[in-house]
């Protein structure tokens, strides 16, 4: 620490910024949320150089630095990997706690696919089996699935 600093108090000061926006989401990114807005099919993409499966779809592969062009439909179901129980409530969630978030591998894919977990999450561990449940009106959006279940 800096000589100086021991004498500084550490002063904060408390503000609230809203700064709406909205962007596209790509060409890629436009397909994978229709096709949960319209079909509620999830899709992804994969490489043709090591195969792997992402979802969300990606347009490059990071790995192997080259285009992806193939897509495939993977299950709305999965195992999860990874989880952490939100009991904090923040503006910036995407719904109110408790719920969980977790990293969910679909069959079919190589990757891990982060969404929402809100019931039973006192029996979420990692290892069990989930599946999406899709909301009924759809709008174009990752929330288009509501939520995974248990299953
Ligand atoms: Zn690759």
């Amino acid at each position: 620490m800096a000589e100086w600093l021991k004498d500084v108090e550490p002063l904060t000061l408390k503000g609230r910024i809203a700064v709406p926006y909205s962007w596209w989401v790509g060409d890629t990114g436009s397909r994978f949320l229709m096709s949960l807005r319209d079909d509620r099919k999830i899709l992804g993409t994969k490489c043709p150089s090591c195969g792997t499966v992402f979802v969300p779809p990606r347009k490059n592969c990071g790995r192997c630095f080259v285009d992806i062009e193939e897509w495939v439909e993977v299950a709305a179901e999965g195992v999860i990997e990874a989880h952490t129980i939100v009991h904090y409530a923040y503006p910036v969630q995407p719904v109110k706690p408790p719920f969980a978030y977790a990293l969910i591998k679909l069959d079919g894919t190589d990757v891990g696919f982060l969404h929402l977990i809100k019931k039973d999450l006192d029996k979420i561990k990692n290892g069990l089996r989930v599946k999406a449940k899709f909301k009924e009106e759809r709008t174009g959006s990752i929330l288009d699935i509501d939520s995974f279940e248990l299953i």
